[in-house]
């Protein structure tokens, strides 16, 4: 909470603004200056496991959400408790829900692997989701990337 309200005492901080400290790098990488950005979304040695478990527990959220839309029945009542399964289909059919699987395609794409895909097997349609968590300065970025990968 204290990071998403921008109230952590980060040693940029306390180097620029306070003036308590004199070394402004991140404690953990010791590369880049321990900036909130840094500390939410760029640390190297975060990136390592705590974004991959962030990026997953969004997509579990994400995944539980469009299951209970779409009418797909569900072990867990609560998003917190839902362990997504590879297909999941809802009632009748209507929707498929696709958790991590690779598409095939007519040419190779090197990155074909969706967090989420949701097939409409009445209109054929299928609607593809690849999440990424971001900074409020990175999203035109990261939102071009995945066109592009995909
Ligand atoms: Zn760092």
């Amino acid at each position: 909470m204290a990071a998403q309200d921008r109230a952590l005492q980060t040693k940029y901080y306390a180097t620029k603004i306070w003036n308590t400290e004199t070394d402004s790098k991140c404690r953990l990488c010791q590369q880049f200056d321990e900036t909130m950005d840094h500390i939410i979304l760029a640390c190297p040695i975060l990136a390592k496991e705590q974004y991959i478990k962030k990026h997953d527990r969004v997509c579990a959220q994400l995944h539980f959400n469009i299951c209970m839309e779409t009418g797909v029945q569900l072990d867990k009542k609560q998003w917190y408790e839902h362990v997504p399964k590879s297909v999941e289909t809802s009632q009748g059919s209507k929707v498929t829900i696709l958790w991590n699987q690779q598409i095939q395609t007519d040419r190779t794409i090197p990155n074909n692997k969706p967090d989420i895909i949701i097939r409409d097997n009445e209109k054929g349609t299928c609607m593809l989701i690849d999440i990424a968590i971001s900074g409020d300065r990175n999203v035109i970025r990261k939102e071009a990337k995945k066109i592009v990968k995909y």
